[in-house]
């Protein structure tokens, strides 16, 4: 058993930003994060543009330089890197925590490589391994995807993209523009309205000039090798299709969180038990950071707005 004093599950920008914290004041402290470092980012699209300028995603106040205001996805990889190796962190990758039980005032934190043990526990682990499904039939097949990477395998094939959200209004402009054949599904009656702002009237545009289709109060039923069916506001419909790519959005690991005994909200929002003040949840001395304290309001937290977790937890776990 590896003995520590705190344990941190999950190396994203707030795992991170606690274990600066931890350095900062001398305490013993491990990152546990079963992917790359900054496993989310890293899974990003590859041209994603941040919705936030650098000078808001940096931790600890270290200067995040990008070339324009908003920073892309590889350059907030460099960055996070960077302060990671620069500050010497202590963080092990590759490596799943896949339980944590409290043994009288000690956690104990089983890894698929190993045990530790530890006083406190911070668990800052995102919400990007889950996709909310679509649950229909043949959403099992391998032409449906929940991620997003890059346009170039979806040229001149017939992509449906389902949501309206960020995620999706960049896929399907992205798609377009390489050259495959894009129709939008859309649950809603319009693009969302937190899409970028410099990015919504470019896909209100692409849609009303007809290159990019969209049914809008519209679900998808089922999907077949070679079509789709939507339910729209005119009936039933049969699409031709190749390629669906459903960005409908990602929810927390809440049986990870519920084992732990984190008591989650009883309504459909499922937001777990802590203590704004402190970071601490009702399980004393484990504590949440970053976009996991919203639970399915995944939009309510993001890098900009949960950095601050960090100082908070380590002053209450070790006040000056
Ligand atoms: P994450 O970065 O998700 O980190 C959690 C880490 O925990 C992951 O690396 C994961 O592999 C690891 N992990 C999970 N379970 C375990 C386990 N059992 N054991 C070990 N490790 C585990 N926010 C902004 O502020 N500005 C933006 O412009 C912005 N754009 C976004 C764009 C997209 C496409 C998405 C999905 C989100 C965006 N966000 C943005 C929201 C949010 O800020 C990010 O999701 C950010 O990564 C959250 O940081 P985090 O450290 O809380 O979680």
């Amino acid at each position: 058993i590896a003995e520590t004093d705190i344990v941190i599950v999950g190396g994203g920008p707030i795992g991170i930003a606690c274990a600066l914290e931890c350095k900062k004041l001398g305490l013993n402290y491990v990152v546990i994060e079963k992917g790359a470092l900054t496993n989310s980012l890293y899974n990003y699209p590859k041209n994603m543009t941040f919705f936030s300028s650098s000078e808001k995603l940096e931790i600890d106040e270290i200067p995040f330089i990008s070339n324009k205001p908003k920073p892309n996805r590889d350059e907030a990889l460099e960055y996070y890197r960077r302060v990671s190796t620069s500050n010497k962190l202590n963080i092990n990758l590759y490596e799943t925590v896949l339980k944590i039980d409290k043994e009288g005032a000690t956690f104990k934190i089983e890894t698929d490589k190993q045990y530790y043990s530890a006083k406190n526990v911070i668990i800052s682990t995102g919400f990007y391994d889950i996709p909310n499904l679509l649950n229909v039939p043949g959403e099992e097949l391998p032409k449906v995807s929940h991620y997003y990477k890059e346009a170039h395998p979806y040229s001149m094939q017939n992509v449906i993209v389902v949501g309206a959200s960020n995620s999706s209004v960049d896929a399907a402009l992205e798609i377009w523009r390489k050259g495959g054949r894009v129709t939008m599904v859309v649950r809603g009656n319009t693009i969302g309205e937190r899409v970028k702002y410099w990015v919504r009237p470019d896909i209100m545009n692409r849609i009303e000039e007809g290159s990019i289709k969209a049914y809008f109060n519209s679900e998808i039923t089922e999907i077949t090798q070679t079509s789709v069916i939507i339910k729209t506001t005119e009936g039933m419909k049969t699409l031709q299709n190749d390629y669906v790519v459903a960005l409908t959005g990602y929810q927390p690991d809440f049986n990870f969180l519920k084992n732990i005994g984190i008591e989650l909200s009883n309504d459909d929002k499922m937001i777990p038990n802590y203590n704004p003040d402190t970071m601490e949840t009702n399980v004393e001395g484990l504590y949440l950071a970053g976009v996991i304290c919203g639970g399915m309001e995944t939009h309510k937290w993001f890098i900009e707005n949960s950095r601050i977790h960090a100082k908070i937890i380590i002053e209450h776990i070790h006040p000056n």
